[in-house]
């Protein structure tokens, strides 16, 4: 991946270590025609991998966010930043920041921001997607509703990535892990690579 995308996304504000990242770069070398989705944007941290992907790939990526922060990233909340709370409403809003990101990378034409709810968008969507990436909300219910709302729009041989995925409770929380293991279990998915706490699986079949 080109040094200077690489450097701006080190710099970005987000939750995405490099060797995962490249993973994700890696990733949207290889899949299948179609475009990205991307639940979770946040800061447009990891939209910088795809979207350099993307631009190779002569595709796009959606990346779907409220922009509102998830449960974990709340006043108060482990993973919290008074710097993206807006001082005027006292909410989380992080659009400002994805879109300097984006632009300081020069991926605006390949990097599409969906701003709505995952759950609203994904049960109006249509577009067969070549890869999709499971990020958002970590909370049993978003993260069980990102699953069965997007899953279906992924073609057969498309790549479903899943972020935070951790075997061993005491290194975070299950949700994302749950997904994986559904995935797996469904027999609809086979394990291309593991990455720290990313896992890239390919649809091998239909189903849930
Ligand atoms: N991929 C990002 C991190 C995403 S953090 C990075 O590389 O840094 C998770 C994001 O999911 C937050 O920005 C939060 O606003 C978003 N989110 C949580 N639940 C959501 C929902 N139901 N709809 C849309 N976005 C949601
Ligand atoms: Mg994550």
């Amino acid at each position: 991946m080109e040094q200077r995308l690489q450097a701006l996304a080190d710099a970005a504000k987000g939750f995405m270590p490099p060797d995962e990242g490249l993973a994700l770069y890696e990733a949207g070398l290889t899949a299948p025609a179609g475009p990205f989705l991307e639940v979770g944007t946040y800061c447009g941290k990891s939209a910088i991998y795809f979207g350099a992907a993307a631009r190779e790939r002569g595709t796009v990526l959606f990346t779907v966010d409220h922009h509102r922060g998830s449960e974990e990233n709340q006043v108060g909340w482990e993973h919290h930043d008074a710097e993206v709370t807006d001082p005027d409403t006292g909410r989380m809003d992080t659009l400002p920041f994805f879109r300097r990101t984006i632009e300081d990378a020069g991926l605006e034409d390949v990097v599409v921001a969906v701003v709505g709810d995952s759950h609203v968008v994904a049960r109006h969507w249509a577009t067969p997607l070549g890869l999709l990436f499971i990020d958002g909300g970590h909370g049993e219910a978003p993260a069980k509703a990102d699953y069965e709302g997007w899953v279906p729009h992924l073609t057969l041989g498309g790549l479903l990535l899943i972020h935070d995925v951790f075997p061993d409770p005491a290194d975070g929380g299950r949700p994302p892990f749950e997904l994986y293991q559904r995935a797996l279990a469904s027999g609809a998915f086979a394990e291309n690579s593991a990455t720290g706490s990313l896992r890239v699986l390919e649809r091998v079949g239909h189903g849930l």
